[in-house]
C-alpha cells in the first residue's frame, strides 16, 4: 500500500526582548547560571507577574506577518504540570483565547509557493535548563519567564523537506520582523513535530506521534524521514501505533519512546488569575501595524522584477537582511542593476566574510558602489581597475572617482596617445600584423597584449582593438 506522510509543526521561538515576560530580570544569553533571576520568575509565593508590552507587540505583529487574526480579546492561562525546569510547577501561556488565530504561511518549495496553515501564534514563557554533569544534575533559571511564541502550524506539510523550507521561510519573516533573532546556536527557537501517516488518498488521520524539542532545522528534516518510515513500516508488518510523545536522538538518528502523550485535561489548564485578560485597542493595533515589514519572499520577487536580477541573486541578497538593504541603497538610480548586485554579491560579501565584519563597520556608503560600476560602464576604468578601487574602498573608504585619480587608473582613451601604442605594435610586431592582414583575426590578440604592455594596462582595451584593425585593415 501507498502512504502518505501528514505533518504539523510548533515552532517556539524566544522574542527579541530586552525584558522577560513577565518580569524586570534581562532577556539575556549566556549569563551565568542563576543571575537573572528575581522572586516571580522564581515563582515565590505571593508575586505578581506584569506582562510586557513589546512581547505583546511583536506577538500582534507576527500575527500579521502571518496573515493571522488579532482578535480583540485574548487571555492568559497556567498550563500546571510538574517538572524540575519549571520552578512555580506551571507555566503561564494561552490556551483557549490566543493572541493570534488562522493565519498562513507562502513559501517556496522546489519551483512552487507551497502555503502552510496557521492554527495560532499563542505567547507564554519559557521554562529553565537542566544542565546535566558527571555527578549532578543543575537548573538554570534565566531562561524561565522568557518571552516565548509558540507558532502552531496545521497538518499541511507532507515531506521532511517541505517543513525544513517551511521553517526557513517562518525564520526569516521573524528576522525581517524584527520579531527574533532566531540564532539557533543560542536556542532561541525550537520545534515540535507531529506525524501521522496514513494510506494515501485517505481523508482520516492516522494515529499522532509528537517528536519533541528539536533545536535544528537540519535535525526535524532528519527526524521526519526517519520517523515516517518507520510508522510505515510498523503498519505494514502488522503492528499498531500508540499516541505518543517520542525524542530524537541526533547522534544515533533515531527517534524513541518519551512517554506516552498527555491530553490537554492532563495540564488542568484554568485562567491566570493575577493578569487582565488582554484587550487591544483599535489604537494599539494601528499602532503594531505600523511596524508591517515586507515580507522575504515578496521582496524576493520584486527584485527578480524590478531589477532584472537571476532568482539565485535576489535569494542571496533576501537571505541576508543587511545585505539585501545595503543592495537596494547601491541599486537606486543605477542604470546597471545586474551589475552592482553582483559586486554586493561576488565582492563585498566575500570580504565581509573573510574580514569577520558586518555592513555597518564598512567605510564606504552603498552609493560608492553605484559610482564604481557607473565608472567602469562609461570606460573609464577597466574591471581589473575596478577590482583595485574596490579593495581601496573597502580598506580606507573614500570615493571611487578621488581613488581613479590618486591611484591614476583611468584607462586612456586619448586618440593620440593610443595611436602611437598601436603604431609601434605594428611596426615592430611584423609577422602578426600580417596574419591579421591576412584575415587571421585572431592574431589581433597578441598585438592587443603589446599595446595593453605598452600602456601599463591603462588602455582602453576596446578602443584598442578597433584602432589596430582600422591600421591594419583601413
Ligand atoms: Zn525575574
Amino acid at each position: 500500500m501507498e502512504y502518505e506522510a501528514v505533518i504539523g509543526l510548533e515552532t517556539h521561538c524566544q522574542l527579541k526582548t530586552k525584558s522577560k515576560m513577565f518580569c524586570g530580570c534581562a532577556n539575556e544569553f549566556g549569563a551565568d547560571p542563576n543571575t537573572n533571576v528575581c522572586p516571580v520568575c522564581l515563582g515565590m509565593p505571593g508575586v505578581l507577574p506584569v506582562p510586557n508590552e513589546l512581547a505583546l507587540q511583536l506577538t500582534a505583529l507576527t500575527g500579521y506577518l502571518l496573515n493571522c487574526e488579532v482578535p480583540n480579546f485574548a487571555k492568559f492561562d497556567r498550563k500546571n504540570y510538574f517538572y524540575p525546569d519549571v520552578c512555580k510547577d506551571y507555566q503561564i501561556t494561552q490556551f483557549d483565547f490566543p493572541s493570534t488565530t488562522t493565519g498562513y504561511v507562502d513559501f517556496e518549495f522546489g519551483s512552487k509557493i507551497e502555503r502552510v496553515r496557521i492554527t495560532r501564534a499563542h505567547l507564554e514563557e519559557d521554562v529553565g535548563k537542566n544542565n546535566h554533569f558527571d555527578q549532578h544534575s543543575g537548573v538554570d533559571f534565566n531562561r524561565a519567564g522568557v518571552p516565548l511564541l509558540e507558532i502552531v502550524s496545521e497538518p499541511d506539510i507532507s515531506s521532511a523537506d517541505m517543513a525544513y523550507d517551511y521553517l526557513n521561510a517562518l525564520k526569516d519573516i521573524l528576522i525581517y520582523g524584527g520579531i527574533s533573532d532566531c540564532d539557533m546556536e543560542k536556542g532561541m527557537v525550537r520545534c515540535d513535530v507531529n506525524i501521522s501517516v496514513r494510506p494515501k488518498g485517505a481523508t482520516d488521520l492516522g494515529t499522532k506521534i509528537e517528536i519533541k524539542n528539536m533545536n535544528t532545522f537540519s535535525g526535524v528534516r532528519r527526524a521526519i524521514n526517519y520517523e515516517v518510515p518507520r510508522q510505515i513500516d510498523t503498519l505494514e508488518s502488522g503492528g499498531s501505533l500508540v499516541q505518543e510523545t517520542r525524542r530524537w536522538d541526533d547522534d544515533a538518528g533515531i527517534t524513541e519512546t518519551m512517554r506516552s502523550k498527555e491530553h490537554a485535561h492532563d495540564y488542568r489548564y484554568f485562567p491566570e488569575p493575577d493578569i487582565m485578560p488582554l484587550r487591544p485597542s483599535e489604537e494599539w493595533l494601528a499602532e503594531v501595524r505600523s511596524h508591517i515589514v515586507e515580507l522575504p519572499l515578496a521582496r524576493k520577487q520584486r527584485f527578480i522584477m524590478d531589477y532584472s536580477i537571476p532568482a539565485q541573486d535576489a535569494e542571496v541578497l533576501v537571505g541576508n537582511m543587511p545585505l539585501g538593504a545595503f543592495f537596494e541603497k547601491a541599486v537606486d538610480g543605477s542604470k546597471n542593476p545586474k551589475a552592482v548586485a553582483n559586486w554586493v554579491i561576488n565582492n563585498l560579501q566575500a570580504r565581509l566574510v573573510e574580514a569577520e565584519c558586518t555592513i555597518d563597520e564598512l567605510k564606504f556608503g552603498p552609493e560608492a558602489i553605484r559610482e564604481l560600476v557607473e565608472i567602469i560602464d562609461c570606460g573609464a576604468i577597466s574591471n581589473k581597475g575596478g577590482q583595485e578601487v574596490f579593495n581601496e574602498l573597502f580598506n580606507n573608504g573614500g570615493s571611487p572617482k578621488d581613488i581613479v585619480d590618486a591611484r591614476g587608473l583611468a584607462q586612456v582613451s586619448d586618440s593620440g596617445e593610443l595611436d602611437k601604442w598601436c603604431r609601434d605594435a605594428i611596426d615592430t610586431n611584423p609577422g602578426p600584423a600580417d596574419d591579421v592582414r591576412n584575415g587571421k583575426e585572431n592574431a589581433i590578440n597578441f598585438l592587443k597584449g603589446q599595446v595593453m604592455k605598452a600602456s601599463r594596462g591603462k588602455a582602453n582595451p576596446q578602443i584598442v582593438g578597433e584602432k589596430l584593425l582600422k591600421l591594419l585593415k583601413g
